[in-house]
């Protein structure tokens, strides 16, 4: 089944016996609409008029309309068949009653009986006790309700499905009736929430950090669709194949031409998978069903949409979602190809303004690699999570990207200006000239502190007494690869193999997979690099492993769980290592080892492996460094018997914090309950660190506290003596490590650790201001 053929059953409740109310077919009724729309009529009287035409054409009792007005409010707009005076005195908050449920959740309602609904809300002014089914669907423009359309039925019966979808189709040619104007006033509809003129701060969570200042750019606004009703529909479909194949040779041309410039690995897999979805049979197959429904193309692909979007509202698995993500993106593409052929296209790259901060409900990474690079600075999603693929690559480009901002497509306008603090996970909408300011004047601080980074990224980073801190990056796209020597970092130390493999469309076989690790060393170099085995599973979906729904995906079957399950996957993931390596030093890393035989279990494939390489006579690394990722406490009991087995070991504290406080690292509202700088938690880093020491095994930390110098600087403290983080912590961790004193560190950790108190970070940042420690 493709993700365009996978239809959502449709909310509804069905009486067994209830046959469907007989109904002319959507042609006539559309054609009939089409006409009324090209009167010259007043709003209202067309309104009055579509409504009695619906209630005919659909064998329908009642046919209404609710229109939202400023206040969210749902008012009765025209009716054939309840009471006339209720028209514009009936009104319904959103989410109230079933009409407002509808409108509240973007869905259809289609009821054999809706008095029976816990929902129902009765009107006596409407009449409406005569009637009992109901089929109701949201007036949807531009992803936006615009109002509810329903009919009703005196008997109980059964609407089918052509039925729920000609309505929606009807909503849509409404929803262009009330945009065309006269119906409410312009400010009503504005998608505005009555705080239009006025400065906003909203926050959301942190996707990319950074900070970026610019104008709204509304990513994919609302296309006009200039005709609803096809007037033939071959001539329809003929322009639906045209614009499919003008679709398909431009991403062909993307593909070639990322392909060309050599150095885009990742975004050529990225463009491939997309070109993918831009065949999907199913979707496709719907699009030409809407127009022998009697739509245009464009309102085909429009309708297909709202259907996607309506979906997605529903869909938890990650991967169905990043899917529906990419085919909503694609018709909008297609959208655009069908306007343009018909000379009505939308703004251009050059009507963007210089400094741009692309607002969206959610973007796919190809999107946002469709922005001019130059010209974007920052991006504000409604959605989005930070193993989302937009995020991945904006964090690789160094974009500030802010997720799950609240409405915020409803709440800016195009080229109002925007602030992005990434670092803080808010953003500002039309912010005062006071405040610009202060903005500005700490942009440039942050710019001049970086500048001051890349100068002294050659300077050794240890500390005033002399102690050698490894400050390393992690990395797992190649465009990533570029920072290491920009930032002056040591080596990578992490790489998350499993990126790459996230981006693609299909398993990449051994020498695929070869070809990127070379990359990867090539890029290096001649700095350390440690390859992590993959760690797919909890939120890392794949696209071509889609049978890991689970309860309690964090916790489940993922990372060296999945490899050794998957020998033959792991197996060829080590040879593809080694082929890579090419004779050079190779460090592999499994995550999430919970004891020791898990490891040891591993370690006979990578020997294995290595034998394989050897019988053939290929090359094998010069020198091999195996070891493991302390992200399960469990190990904490383990680690005499582990370490005299393993070369290195590396905290994932992002992990290891999560599974010690019991605490679900991707909750908000676990957030800031529990904190690394937490005496427990850096008693239990101590105590690995120690025994490391001792054990002669060198120990890093490359979870996110890893890059925030607090962070940093109570890690070195307590025994870390390496650390590896993203890019851009890497200058500010080495200014750090540059002035922290040892032995003073040391101490003063250690009389810390039996703090009774939530978490030390108090304490640390006196220490710092005391000891003139740069945070
Ligand atoms: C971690 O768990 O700290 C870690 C670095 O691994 P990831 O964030 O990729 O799960
Ligand atoms: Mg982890």
């Amino acid at each position: 089944m493709t993700a365009g053929e996978d239809v959502e059953q449709k909310d509804r409740i069905e009486s067994s016996d209830k046959a469907s109310p007989k109904w002319g077919g959507s042609r006539q009724l559309l054609r009939r609409l089409r006409d009324i729309m090209a009167t010259g009529e007043g709003a209202q009287e067309r309104l009055n008029r579509i409504v009695a035409i619906i209630a005919h054409e659909m064998n329908a009792a009642v046919c209404s309309i609710y229109i939202r007005r400023a206040g969210d409010v749902l008012e009765l707009f025209a009716t054939e068949g309840l009471k006339l005076d209720a028209v514009h005195r009936t009104r319904l908050r959103m989410g109230e009653g079933i009409v407002g449920d509808i409108a509240a959740y973007a869905r259809p309602f289609a009821l054999a009986d809706a008095q029976k609904h816990p929902n129902f809300a009765y009107r006596p002014e409407t009449g409406e006790e005569l009637f009992h089914s109901l089929l109701g669907v949201p007036i949807l423009r531009g992803g936006r309700v615009m109002g509810v359309l329903v009919i009703q039925n005196k008997e109980p019966c059964n609407y089918s499905d052509e039925q729920v979808e000609l309505m929606e189709t009807i909503g849509m040619v409404v929803a262009e009736l009330i945009a065309a104007g006269g119906v409410v006033r312009r400010r009503e509809q504005a998608p505005m929430d009555g705080l239009a003129l006025k400065p906003l701060r909203i926050d959301g969570v942190q996707l990319s950090s950074g900070l970026a200042m610019g104008r709204a750019v509304l990513h994919r606004p609302h296309v006009p669709i200039g005709k609803m009703v096809a007037e033939d529909e071959g001539k329809e479909i003929d322009r639906l194949e045209a614009a499919l194949s003008a679709m398909h040779s431009k991403l062909d041309h993307m593909v070639k031409t990322v392909d060309d410039d050599g150095d885009g690995g990742d975004h050529v897999d990225i463009l491939k998978t997309y070109r993918m979805i831009a065949e999907d049979r199913g979707w496709i197959k719907r699009i030409r069903e809407a127009i022998t429904s009697g739509l245009t193309a464009e309102a085909a692909v429009v309708r297909v949409q709202n259907e996607t979007r309506a979906r997605m509202a529903k869909v938890q698995d990650v991967y169905l979602r990043e899917r529906l993500l990419d085919l909503e993106d694609v018709a909008y593409r297609l959208l655009q190809h069908l306007t343009e052929s018909n000379g009505n296209g939308t703004a251009t790259q050059e009507d963007l303004p210089d400094e741009m901060i692309v607002i969206a409900r959610n973007m796919g990474p190809a999107e946002l690699l469709d922005y001019d690079r130059e010209r974007l600075k920052g991006v504000v999603l409604e959605e989005g999570s930070s193993t989302a693929h937009v995020a991945i690559v904006a964090r690789a480009l160094d974009i500030p990207v802010i997720g799950r901002v609240s409405r915020i497509l409803s709440r800016v306008e195009p080229f109002d200006r925007i602030i992005v603090d990434g670092n803080n996970a808010t953003c500002f909408v039309r912010p005062g000239e006071e405040f610009r300011r202060v903005f500005q004047t700490s942009m440039e601080l942050h710019a001049q502190q970086r500048a001051a980074y890349a100068r002294d990224k050659d300077l050794p980073a240890v500390t005033t007494d002399g102690v050698e801190i490894g400050v390393h990056m992690n990395a797992g796209l190649l465009i990533d690869l570029p920072h290491l020597h920009e930032t002056g970092a040591a080596g990578i130390g992490l790489y998350r193999t499993e990126v790459p493999f996230m981006v693609r469309s299909d398993y990449p076989g051994v020498d695929t997979q070869a070809d990127i690790y070379g990359k990867v060393y090539d890029q290096a170099d001649d700095k350390p690099v440690i390859f992590r085995t993959l760690d797919i599973g909890g939120d890392k979906v794949l696209p071509y492993f889609q049978d890991m729904a689970e309860e309690n995906p964090a916790m489940g079957w993922r990372a060296i769980r999945v490899a050794l399950d998957r020998p033959a996957m792991l197996r060829q993931q080590l040879r593809a290592m080694i082929l890579a390596a090419d004779g050079r030093p190779l460090n592999v890393m499994f995550p999430m080892i919970a004891d020791t035989s898990e490891f040891l279990k591993a370690r006979d494939a990578l020997n294995k492996e290595l034998a394989r390489a050897r019988a053939r006579n290929q090359v094998v690394p010069s020198e091999m460094r195996v070891g493991i990722m302390f992200e399960v406490p469990s190990l904490a009991f383990q680690l005499p018997s582990l370490l005299q087995h393993v070369d290195f070991v590396s905290i994932g504290s992002n992990d290891l914090l999560q599974f010690f406080f019991a605490s679900d690292r991707g909750n908000p509202r676990l957030d800031k309950r529990y904190d690394a700088m937490s005496p427990g938690f850096l008693t239990l880093i101590k105590h690995i660190a120690d025994q490391c020491h001792a054990a002669n095994v060198t120990v890093s930390v490359c979870g996110e506290i890893a890059g925030n110098p607090l962070c940093a600087m109570a890690l070195i403290g307590v025994g870390i003596r390496n650390l590896s983080m993203s890019p851009w912590s890497v200058g500010p961790v080495r200014s750090t490590v540059r002035s922290i004193q040892m032995a003073s560190l040391a101490d003063y950790m250690a009389s810390q650790l039996n703090s009774p108190d939530h978490s030390l970070r108090s304490q640390l940042l006196a220490y710092a201001k005391d000891h003139k420690v740069i945070l």
